[in-house]
């Protein structure tokens, strides 16, 4: 156990580690500089096996109990920053223009290292823990490209935890929830394809900007009459594209949107009724619509038992009262989904207190979220490695 108060008088160092990644951000897989600190740091720390170049620039380290014999646990943090100018006025502002850390993965980088230490020095679970470091959340599936580089047989973890900050949401609180907590991240282009003429002669026109506008109208009632009202569903239309004056009717119009959801088969359902829904209506008005489907990230789905040990974890620390068990999911997505579907496990949020939103050019990672995060992570593995 390490409760958070004495996690701030000992990892004081932690919050200078997250400033010096919070100056340095990097992109993507581009994140050779802030790799190479956190293998740096891992190989002070004592670690059993550090190894790095995983899912192109992931880190893996293992930290082995003293307990005895036992499962590996995954726990997992993010490298990469956002090609975001910051405005955050903070004197650890970015050094590097156009790039900075308004997600918050510079805080979960430097907490996770905090626990990895403080694991390595106690050691007081068995089995061992893998601490892993993912490039590429924001976007660019790191956390897939770990898992297809072997990262879950190679190191035979079986269980795999993550954690994400939320503005808003106090210091000090937990939020957490089983099944669905993220959702699905989808998109879709429709091409409505008619033929242009006149706008004073559309009856020459198979006219896309009216079938364009069905089709908007059509997908509306997938969610709204399709859907158990009980169950998230979002099929957004977000843009329009077409035409380029008032009197010619253009040849297609082009629309663009996401689909997001909190349960696979709903994803299924949606990809398949937006396609009929839109290629339907498209043909009923003598035009045919063209459909480009990107799945994204999946459903960031928590699973039972490893939920608890979460909960269990976070209300040791907390308390009950800063725990929400039962939280409501945000539609939001995040690429940890890849790694529950490789192995149980589950994804907690963590309070950031009241900072700008993510994404925000004003956000700026609490560090006195520092200790709880820390507290969780070590406080997790010793519930679920207990002898
Ligand atoms: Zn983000
Ligand atoms: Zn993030």
């Amino acid at each position: 156990m390490l409760h958070p108060d004495q996690a701030a008088e000992v990892q004081s160092d932690v919050i200078e580690w997250r400033r010096h990644l919070h100056r340095n951000p990097e992109l993507l897989y581009d994140v050779h500089q802030t790799a190479g600190f956190v293998a740096e740091k891992l190989a002070t720390f004592g670690c059993d096996l550090i190894e790095t170049g995983i899912g192109k620039t992931g880190v893996v380290a293992i930290i082995k109990g003293s307990l005895g014999e036992g499962p590996v646990v995954g726990l997992r943090a993010d490298l990469d920053a956002l090609p975001i100018l910051e405005n955050s006025g903070k004197p650890w502002t970015s050094n590097f223009p156009g790039k900075s850390h308004s997600c918050g993965h510079d805080g979960h980088t430097a907490m996770l290292l905090g626990a990895a230490r403080h694991l390595a020095e106690t050691r007081r679970f068995r089995g061992a823990v893998a601490v892993i470091f993912q490039p590429a959340e924001e976007g660019g599936a790191g956390a897939l490209a770990m898992v297809e580089d072997g990262l879950m047989e190679k190191f035979k973890i079986e269980q795999v935890y993550g954690m994400h900050n939320e503005p808003k949401l106090p210091i000090g609180h937990f939020a957490i929830r089983k099944g669905g907590i993220l959702a699905s991240a989808d998109t879709f282009e429709i091409l409505v394809q008619g033929r242009g003429s006149h706008a004073g002669q559309p009856h020459l026109s198979i006219d896309p900007v009216v079938a364009a506008a069905h089709v908007i109208v059509g997908l509306q009632t997938v969610v709204s009459r399709e859907t158990d009202p009980l169950q998230a569903v979002v099929i957004t239309v977000a843009s329009i594209h077409g035409g380029d004056t008032h009197n010619v009717i253009p040849n297609a119009v082009r629309l663009t949107g996401t689909v997001r959801t909190l349960r696979s088969d709903l994803r299924d359902f949606g990809e398949r009724r937006l396609k009929e829904v839109a290629q339907c209506i498209a043909t009923a008005h003598g035009a045919t619509a063209s459909i480009t489907y990107d799945r994204g990230y999946p459903v960031t789905f928590n699973h039972d038992r490893e939920t608890d040990f979460a909960v269990a974890a976070a209300t040791s620390i907390v308390g009950p009262a800063a725990v929400c068990a039962g939280a409501d999911p945000r539609m939001a997505a995040e690429d940890f989904s890849y790694m529950l579907e490789a192995r149980p496990g589950a994804f907690i949020i963590i309070g950031n207190g009241d900072t700008a939103g993510l994404h925000n050019p004003a956000y700026d990672f609490n560090d006195e979220a520092i200790p709880y995060g820390i507290s969780y992570w070590v406080s997790l593995t010793e519930t679920v490695l207990a002898a």
